[in-house]
């Protein structure tokens, strides 16, 4: 233990080895004794985008409501109010110097894109056009909604949204407001890549052609290296305390969050680093087939969405990525495999025990989640059970708990233990990255990957996030044609082609971090950028 929690670390990665000195200051922070506290602050810049990397529970709300004047801080002493004068003076010197000076003088307004988008039909009743009307003060609404193409659900009731259409109409309520400084609570959970994109370059846009002051918390790596200016790395232990880094440069701070140890605070977070392979995965040859599949036809009536998938075959113990846009078909090819939708054309009878944690989570009955889970398998609480899934999804600490009581992160882990705790010959998860941060992505990569190696299993795995999927998939499978209209399935792929026809057909090319090989978007139109194009080479560089 680290002196500091009074168990064994339940953020599992962090080992720490010196108390790390930022915590032998006074906290910025500290909500009553023995209650969470925040050491640092996020420093936003006018004109800049200001990053947060770091897991959930470390004190971004919390940093979040200090930066727009709505929590004074106590600068650890919570049985008193020390005032701004002496919180500046604390931090006179610093890169928040000037921020701080402003929040004392009143002068800061401030506009909050919050995490769970799916909780906004609960908090405000009626359409698309009356939510974005009340925000528009910028004038820039027509175009918002047009870059997010919203236009198609700009009548329709919120709560009848799906989560990607309200993450659009979130991002776009709060980028229409007028404020000095905005704040989004992660921006990519939903979204497709080029989405992803689209959003990263409205936040940029804002900061570089207004001047505003843009501080954004995302777990989608490669977004987030477009994205920010500068970073802040959290660490800490999550409900306990959380140490908010002095800015670092985005490459330095991604790499250093990657490698699992920051230099600056000399402080390892993570005992091993989270690699890339430079090249892409040699082609499983001579694997076993576990099930061959025939070209089938989907359509859901006339002049309604249609979706066509070339025959393939899917292989023993493999772990499948499907990508491509939203609304192009593949929650249909699933929903086709489980056998919940008929085909038009094609036997999809596969005789495949498939297991299937669909991409909404929905289970919020009132049970704890050991009930839950004991409920769907016999092994639960076995030996092979805890290290195979109940360990590495960091499920031990939310036990007892409510299942309606858990935040978004802790319900996708139960969710995917639920899945793959199921007897199946096929696991499908279906957006497992959704509202995880980055160390439970990696710990949730390990676990799918590990079960299937370990069980005999198959995965078929749909993701948004490219890291995920690049550290996850042993081969692709891609899907393109037009959203809500047409879709078309190839047949599996090896990553590198897979690679190549996915991201050929959103234009944009990678190249890799000279450290750490970590795949980067490239600038459009970049050198590199041209010259990959050219050479048909969108991901795995030659
Ligand atoms: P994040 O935004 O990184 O998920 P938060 O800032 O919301 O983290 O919360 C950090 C910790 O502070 C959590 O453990 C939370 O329970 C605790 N916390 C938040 N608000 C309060 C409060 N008003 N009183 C006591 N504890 C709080
Ligand atoms: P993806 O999983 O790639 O986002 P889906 O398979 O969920 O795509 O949906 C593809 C298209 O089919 C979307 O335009 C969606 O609105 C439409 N669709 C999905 N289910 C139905 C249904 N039951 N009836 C009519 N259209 C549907």
């Amino acid at each position: 233990t680290c002196g500091i929690c009074v168990e064994k670390c339940p953020f599992d990665a962090i080992e720490i080895i010196n108390l790390p000195q930022e915590l032998t200051d006074d906290p910025a922070h500290r909500y009553g004794e023995n209650a969470f506290s925040l050491y640092g602050l996020p420093a936003p810049q006018e004109g800049k985008v200001t990053g947060i990397l770091g897991p959930n529970g470390i004190g971004k709300t919390t940093a979040v409501r200090i930066l727009a004047g709505e929590l004074e801080p106590n600068l650890g002493r919570h049985d008193e109010s020390p005032g701004w004068d002496e919180v500046l003076e604390a931090y006179r010197g610093t890169e928040i110097q000037d921020y701080i000076s402003a929040i004392r003088d009143g002068e800061v307004t401030v506009a909050r894109k919050p995490q769970y988008v799916d909780q906004i039909p609960e908090q405000f009743d009626g359409n698309t056009r009356e939510l974005l009307e009340k925000t528009n003060e910028r004038d820039a609404l027509d175009s918002l909604v047009e870059r997010l193409s919203i236009g198609p659900v700009m009548d329709q009731a919120i709560d009848k949204l799906s989560g990607g259409e309200l993450q659009r109409v979130a991002l776009a309520a709060t980028l229409a407001r007028d404020t000095d400084f905005y704040f989004l609570d992660e921006i990519t959970p939903y979204l497709d890549i080029g989405q992803r994109v689209t959003a990263a370059q409205l936040i940029r846009e804002l900061a570089e052609e207004e001047g505003k002051s843009m501080l954004v918390v995302e777990h989608d790596l490669a977004i987030l290296d477009l994205l920010a200016d500068t970073l802040h790395v959290a660490y800490g232990e999550p409900g306990a305390y959380g140490v908010i880094t002095t800015p670092k440069s985005v490459r330095n701070g991604i790499n250093e969050y990657l490698a699992g140890y920051l230099e600056n605070e000399n402080m390892r977070i993570r005992p091993n680093p989270i690699q890339f392979e430079e090249h892409a995965p040699r082609p499983i040859e001579n694997s076993e087939i576990l099930v061959e599949y025939p070209d089938i036809a989907k359509s859901y009536g006339e002049g309604e969405f249609s979706l066509d998938v070339r025959g393939g075959e899917i292989r023993r113990n493999e772990v499948l990525g499907i990508v491509g846009p939203n609304g192009i078909g593949k929650s249909t090819f699933a929903k086709l495999l489980t056998g919940a939708l008929e085909p038009d054309e094609g036997d999809t009878d596969l005789d495949l025990e498939i297991s299937y944690k669909p991409q909404y989570v929905t289970i919020d009955q009132h049970m704890r989640v050991d009930a839950f889970l004991s409920s769907i398998t016999d092994q639960f609480g076995s030996s092979y059970w805890n290290t195979e899934i109940a360990q590495p999804l960091q499920l031990e600490r939310i036990m007892e708990q409510n299942l309606s009581d858990l935040s978004g992160g802790e319900r996708q882990r139960v969710a995917i233990a639920a899945c793959l705790s199921d007897e199946a010959d096929l696991y499908l998860l279906d957006e497992p990255s959704a509202h995880m941060d980055v160390e439970q992505r990696v710990q949730a990569t390990r676990a799918i990957r590990r079960y299937a190696e370990q069980q005999d299993a198959t995965v078929l795995v749909i993701d948004h996030d490219i890291y995920m999927i690049d550290l996850l998939a042993d081969r692709l499978m891609v899907f393109e044609g037009e959203p809500a209209e047409h879709g078309q399935a190839g047949t599996p792929q090896d990553m590198r082609d897979g690679m190549n026809d996915f991201l050929s057909n959103l234009d944009i090319t990678f190249r890799r971090d000279e450290r750490t090989s970590r795949p980067r978007i490239n600038k459009p139109d970049s050198q590199l950028d041209s010259q990959q194009k050219r050479e048909g080479e969108y991901y795995y560089a030659p």
